[in-house]
C-alpha cells in the first residue's frame, strides 16, 4: 500500500517535468536525460521502497554540502564552524557573491556555495578527499560512490566564478589556507556520483539521530540536530522559505537533479530528477515531497 503512494507520487511529479531544464552551466551536466525520475525511501524499521529511476548514478552536487558541514561540525567543532559562516538564509541565488561585499561580511550560510567553499577548506587540511569518500559511502552506505571525473573537470573547466568567490574570501581572511586546494575539494565533493538510493541512506541516517542501520554512530547528535536545522532553513536555494511552508521536511538539493530530504525519526527519502525549476530545484521532485507531506502529514508542524 505504501508502494502503491509512492508510485503514485512519482507520476503527480512527472508532468512538471516538461516546465523545467538540466543545468547547463557545468557542460557535462547538460548531457542529463531531463525525463529521469525516481525514488527511494529507506525507513527506520529497515524496510525501504523505491519507484523510478533509483539506480541511475548522477552527481551529488550541492548535496555534498550536507556531508560537508557535518564532517566540519566533528572536526573543527561548532564555534569554529559558524564564527566564520553565518547561519541565515541569504535570498540570494547559490552561486552568488552580492553579499560578501561590505565589510565585515561572511558568508551566509553552509548551504551556498561562498559558504561550502569555507566549509571545505576547513576540512581540507584535516581530512584528504579520499577519506571524505569513504565516509560519503559509510553516510550513504553505498560503497559504489566514486569521483565522476567527467563532471569534475567539466566543472574545473568552468569554475571562474567559484574561484572568484573563494579568492574574495581569502582577501576577508575567512580562508587562511590554500585557496586553490579549498576550491579542488569542494568542487571533488560536488563531483560524487550517487544514486537516489544513496541520498535516501543519507536521509535515513540524519532521520536515525546519525545512528546507521547496524546501530553505529557515525555522528553525534548535536552535528544532526544543526544540520537538519540549517537543511530547513537553506536547503532549497532561495526556494528554502516557501518549501519550509508547503512541504516542511528539512531537504537539500543539487543542480545535478538530486534531492535529500530527512523525515526526522522515520525515515529518508532520495529523488532523482534533473529537470530543474528556476532556482536550481528538482521540479518533479518539489512535487513528490509535496504531494507526499500532505498526504502522509509529514511537514514537521502538521498536527499529530
Ligand atoms: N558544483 C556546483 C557549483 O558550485 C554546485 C551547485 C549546486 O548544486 O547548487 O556551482
Amino acid at each position: 500500500m505504501f508502494q502503491d503512494l509512492i508510485n503514485e507520487a512519482l507520476e503527480t511529479g512527472r508532468p512538471y517535468i516538461k516546465e523545467g531544464e538540466v543545468a547547463t552551466y557545468i557542460p557535462e551536466l547538460g548531457r542529463a536525460d531531463k525525463n529521469k525520475l525516481g525514488i527511494s525511501i529507506f525507513c527506520r524499521d529497515g524496510s525501504r521502497f523505491s519507484c523510478g529511476d533509483t539506480k541511475d548514478r548522477f552527481s551529488i552536487q550541492s548535496i555534498s554540502k550536507v556531508i560537508s558541514l557535518a564532517v566540519a561540525l566533528e572536526v573543527c567543532g561548532f564555534d569554529m564552524v559558524f564564527e566564520n559562516v553565518g547561519m541565515e538564509p541569504s535570498g540570494d541565488a547559490f552561486n552568488s557573491l552580492i553579499k560578501l561585499e561590505g565589510s565585515n561580511s561572511h558568508p551566509y550560510n553552509p548551504m551556498i556555495n561562498s559558504g561550502a567553499i569555507a566549509v571545505a577548506s576547513f576540512i581540507e587540511p584535516k581530512v584528504s578527499f579520499e577519506e571524505m569518500l569513504e565516509l560519503a559511502r559509510c553516510f550513504c552506505q553505498d560503497d559504489g560512490i566514486v569521483l565522476d571525473e567527467k563532471v569534475y573537470r567539466s566543472e574545473m573547466s568552468t569554475v571562474a566564478r567559484n574561484r572568484a568567490i573563494a579568492y574574495l574570501l581569502e582577501s576577508k581572511g575567512v580562508i587562511n589556507g590554500n585557496v586553490e586546494e579549498a576550491l579542488d575539494f569542494y568542487v571533488k565533493m560536488c563531483s560524487l556520483s550517487v544514486t537516489a538510493e544513496s541520498l535516501a541512506g543519507l536521509g535515513l541516517l540524519l532521520a536515525n539521530d546519525g545512528v546507521d542501520p547496524s546501530g553505529k554512530r557515525l555522528l553525534n547528535s548535536d552535528t544532526v540536530r544543526v544540520v537538519k536545522t540549517i537543511m530547513l532553513t537553506c536547503g532549497m536555494y532561495d526556494g528554502s522559505g516557501e518549501f519550509a511552508v508547503r512541504v516542511g521536511i528539512p531537504s537539500k538539493s543539487g543542480v545535478g537533479g538530486g534531492l535529500l530530504s530527512v523525515v526526522d525519526g522515520k525515515m529518508g527519502i532520495g529523488i532523482y530528477g534533473p529537470s530543474l525549476d528556476a532556482k536550481g530545484n528538482s521540479i518533479a521532485g518539489r512535487k513528490i515531497l509535496q504531494f507526499l507531506s500532505s498526504q502522509m502529514k509529514l511537514h514537521i508542524f502538521a498536527k499529530k
